[in-house]
């Protein structure tokens, strides 16, 4: 598992491309040009790794576009210490730019190859979720609720109710919606009983899926 100057300055490219399409928060350019993100792709796809582009990993599944981790990322506001749950582990580059934001990350894979494969890439390079949970992430993660962001990595054809029981006030939920293209769309708590919604455009995510596999 190589790391090259080259990479490293193929990052920094990557951040800069991302600077242009909007992203300001400067934590998250950072992760960008901090995570080896070659590494959580094949390495036959090396090439492509500071591409802003989706690509194909394993099971059929995505990693996601570095402009759309970032700009969900964006959205979640994170503060250092904050306690956020993802839904999708996947490839687990997302995972990385939540810890190297300083959140606290809880994180749900419904695919048992992908959460086995993950667990172990994320170990090896020295991050430490507080959790990997391979499970169905239409529930939540109830046994660590509240969370002061939740971040859904999967295109949701609905929005799964647990996931706004499980916000803090003042926490936000940030989701695909829809079956294709999405709605990126941002639920924000603003008490225990209300919620209001923001929409920001259009996004194509691979489906969220019920129950695991
Ligand atoms: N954050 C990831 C995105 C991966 S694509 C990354 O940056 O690589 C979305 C992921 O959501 C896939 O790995 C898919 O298996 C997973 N997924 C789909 N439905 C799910 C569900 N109900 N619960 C948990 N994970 C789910």
């Amino acid at each position: 598992m190589k790391d090259t100057f080259k990479h490293q300055g193929m990052r920094k490219q990557l951040a800069d491309v991302l600077r242009k399409k909007g992203i300001k928060d400067a934590a998250i350019l950072k992760a960008i040009e901090t995570i080896p993100r070659h590494l959580y792709l094949d390495s036959s796809f090396e090439s492509h790794a500071y591409q802003d582009k989706a690509f194909p990993i394993a099971a059929n599944q995505t990693i996601s576009q570095p402009y759309t981790v970032a700009f969900q990322s964006e959205l979640l506001r994170i503060k250092s210490g904050a306690n956020i749950l993802e839904i999708g582990t996947g490839s687990g580059y997302q995972t990385a730019v939540l810890l190297e934001m300083g959140a606290k990350v809880y994180s749900i894979e419904r695919q048992q190859e992908l959460y086995k494969k993950t667990k172990l890439l994320l170990s090896k390079l020295g991050y430490r979720p507080k959790q990997l949970i391979f499970g169905d992430g239409y529930k939540g993660l109830e046994e660590q609720a509240p969370f002061d962001g939740i971040i859904v990595t999967a295109g949701a054809p609905f929005v799964p109710k647990p996931l706004l029981s499980q916000l803090k006030v003042g926490g936000r939920l940030v989701i695909p919606v829809g079956e294709d293209p999405q709605i990126m769309t941002l639920f924000t708590r603003t008490s225990e009983k209300a919620f209001a919604k923001e929409e920001f455009g259009e996004f194509r995510f691979v489906p969220l899926l019920e129950d695991k596999n």
